[in-house]
């Protein structure tokens, strides 16, 4: 496994959020409810993706993979926390509660992403079907997300394909992570189960804390779960397929 397939596999994955700005070319503004749909179609597909990576880390350690994703919530726990503190530094430039909020949303799924980026190159260190696999989620799941960016920039003035390009940059963890994280696993190999936990931890660890109680806040509960749990069981399927 090269290491550019892993650089270009990312790159694919941020432009992928990119196409969530596309249908704001002919609306400016969609029902919220698609907002709830989105959020947790994505949660579903990043709750399977999890399980794939767990599932993937227990055939080589269990106890390494349960330590790698204990750190991984850990991780993403401390980001946020160092996050807030530089955001309300960042807003200070810009003007408005609207772009408070628009630079939240932004700055949010950033930490988020780095995450991502970790789970795509921990999971070609995994080897090239499980790398596809993971990627393949990531990138769908992160169409919803750059709609839901969208939906928040675009109704207050930002022309698409500036939200676009916001969506993208959102997502430019993603290759900036993969490449290192592969780069670790290939060289240090007994911690890839580390790894691959480290990245479903964090990861479903976001799904709880963040894509869920998003979706809630514009779809009813019995919606949220549904389509969450259609969609991982989706993925695992599609994973058992392969
Ligand atoms: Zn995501």
């Amino acid at each position: 496994m090269s290491v550019w397939i892993v650089a270009l596999a990312a790159l694919i994955t941020a432009v992928a959020t990119g196409i969530g700005a596309v249908p704001f070319f002919f609306v400016r503004e969609m029902p919220r409810r698609w907002l709830g749909l989105s959020n947790a179609l994505a949660a579903g597909l990043m709750l399977g993706a999890s399980i794939s990576l767990i599932r993937e880390g227990i055939a080589f350690n269990l106890v390494r993979t349960l330590v790698g994703a204990a750190v991984g919530v850990v991780l993403i726990i401390a980001a946020r926390a160092a996050l807030g503190e530089r955001e309300e530094l960042a807003v200070g430039r810009l003007e408005g509660a609207d772009a408070l909020e628009a630079l939240m949303i932004v700055g949010i799924m950033t930490v988020h992403s780095f995450a991502e980026g970790v789970g795509v190159g921990v999971s070609y260190g995994g080897g090239g079907d499980l790398g596809n696999l993971i990627t393949a989620a990531i990138a769908i799941h992160n169409i919803p997300e750059g709609l839901a960016i969208s939906l928040v920039l675009v109704p207050r003035g930002v022309p698409a394909w500036r939200a676009g390009l916001w969506s993208i940059v959102s997502s430019l963890p993603q290759p900036i992570m993969a490449i290192p994280a592969f780069l670790f696993v290939t060289l240090f190999e007994p911690l890839l189960p580390a790894g691959l936990g480290f990245a479903a931890g964090a990861m479903i660890y976001m799904v709880a804390t963040e894509l869920v109680p998003e979706a809630r806040k514009d779809a009813t509960d019995l919606t949220v779960a549904g389509v969450t749990l259609v969609a991982a069981v989706a993925m695992i399927i599609f994973e058992a397929v392969l």
